[in-house]
């Protein structure tokens, strides 16, 4: 049997690769630095995308318990949990406070690793491919194919289908698909693909090809799984307890709980989203984490502001000047989020949020009270909707100036949007093409984790 170890670079469109070049060498780029340099970070940041951040980032519920506690909690909870792929012998468990952020702990995710292929296939969506890279293992309903006669208690290697050209309920696949790793069938195939969606584990996974922990029902109150670059967000946005904070795009909640719990669940955050049944996940969450300060609706944003109120209102639409704060992590192209092995998307879907996302602000800005603080972030790399928005909005609103972060911990902003260099110093943006090489290995851990993240940008405004 073949061993696998490397991983492909993220497969995307034609149309999309040659436009995120032009981005990442833009003219602005190419001014300041060699094509070759260029052109290396380029292939650096499709090639990361594939994999998995190298830790894993949880949030602390603070507003409950120290972070020690936490810690220690966590630490005997994951002990009896044996690391996902590793023999029965005591596992060492390493949780690494961040030095900076006051409610992160850190957990060091190992791999790519030698895990040997076995005949036996069983084949899963993309969604669910990259969840199992980052520790999970396989549920059900993710399960796109499997052995004909699978039995619980067999042995399967887990693929995940790069181009969602698998069939449901399919014996064999043989179009573009990664190896994730071994694990042990939970269900037999005909309990897999029956006309009721099934629920639960499908496969357990022994030999993942990343390992680290399943946090799957571990401490639900007290660590929230959460990517580095999210959390630092609710520190930028820095509310204040007894202020009111509007989180205009804030499903599924993770942003939206850490600003209440910010604010010691004093005051009031208003969440948006315009899915209703994402505003349930909202709610769970909240109550999850114990916070009751968090009012959420299904709303679309952009119509959340109406002149004609005079008075405060408790739901949208709100009047002008409702807000200390204004969170808008807007929707976008998602192209920041890791692992990411395939995007099917058109070019013309990735250039689709940028109109979306200036509606929004507008919005945001109106909602805003003057001298409040306006932050906004994506989860995605392109230049249009990241600094070109920012220099858009400077542009628009002669009333925002930009701010300084707090914690910096990310890059400056990319050039070719025209920002001067001071502008581009304000922002932060967590490009992970950046990381490994740049690294010495004397380095404290968290240079590794600060840089190694999903891609994400942050900008910070004050309306004057
Ligand atoms: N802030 C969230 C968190 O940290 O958990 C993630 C937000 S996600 C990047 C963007 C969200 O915006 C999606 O849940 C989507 O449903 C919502 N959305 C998209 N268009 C919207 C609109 N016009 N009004 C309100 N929400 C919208």
């Amino acid at each position: 049997m073949e061993e696998v170890s490397i991983f492909p670079i993220i497969s995307l469109k034609p149309e999309v690769t040659n436009y995120l070049k032009g981005v990442f060498l833009n003219k602005e780029v190419l001014a300041a630095s060699s094509h070759k340099e260029a052109e290396r970070r380029f292939q650096k940041l499709l090639s990361c995308l594939s994999h998995p951040p190298s830790y894993t980032c949880v949030r602390a519920s603070t507003h409950l318990a120290s972070l020690e506690e936490i810690k220690r909690k966590l630490e005997e909870e994951l002990k009896k949990q044996q690391m996902c792929g590793s023999s029965a012998e005591e596992v060492q468990v390493q949780i690494l406070p961040h030095p900076c952020i006051p409610d992160v702990l850190l957990l060091p995710v190992i791999g790519p690793r030698h895990v040997k292929q076995l005949s036996s296939e069983l084949v899963v969506g993309a969604q669910c491919g990259s969840a199992v890279l980052r520790g999970a293992h396989v549920f059900a309903p993710g399960i796109l194919a499997s052995p004909k006669y699978m039995k619980p208690g067999d042995v399967v290697s887990v693929y995940s289908d790069l181009e969602g050209k698998c069939t449901r309920g399919a014996t064999s696949f043989q179009g573009k698909k990664v190896f994730v790793g071994n694990g042990v069938a939970q269900m037999a195939r005909a309990s897999i693909f029956t006309d009721k969606p099934p629920k639960g584990i499908g496969v357990q996974m022994v030999e993942p090809l990343y390992q680290s922990y399943s946090f799957d029902g571990v401490l639900p109150s007290l660590v929230f799984l959460q990517n580095l670059p999210s959390v630092v967000v609710g520190h930028v946005l820095a509310p204040r307890p007894g202020e009111r904070i509007l989180d205009m795009c804030a499903a599924p909640g993770g942003k939206t709980c850490h600003i209440a719990a910010l604010m010691g669940d004093q005051g009031e955050v208003v969440a948006l989203d315009k899915i209703r049944n994402k505003i349930d996940k909202i709610c769970q969450n909240a109550k999850l984490l114990h916070l009751h300060s968090i009012k959420a609706f299904c709303f679309n944003s952009v119509q959340a502001v109406s002149e004609d109120l005079a008075q405060e209102t408790e739901g949208p639409p709100f009047p002008p000047e409702s807000f200390d704060r204004v969170l808008l992590d807007a929707p976008c192209s998602g192209l920041g989020q890791r692992p990411n092995m395939a995007n099917t998307w058109s070019l013309k879907e990735v250039c689709s949020y940028q109109p979306l996302q200036r509606k929004l602000f507008h919005t945001a800005v109106r909602l805003l009270k003057k001298g409040g603080v306006l932050v906004y972030s994506t989860c995605t790399v392109t230049l249009a909707e990241n600094e070109e928005q920012v220099a858009w909005a400077l542009d628009t609103f002669p009333c925002l100036s930009l701010q300084p972060q707090e914690p910096h911990i990310g890059a400056e902003g990319m050039l070719g949007a025209g920002l001067s260099p001071e502008q581009l110093r304000l922002l932060q943006r967590f490009s992970p093409e950046l990381s490994w090489d740049q690294m010495n290995t004397a380095a404290p851990f968290h240079c590794r984790a600060d840089r190694d993240t999903i891609g994400f940008f942050i900008a910070k405004f004050l309306k004057n």
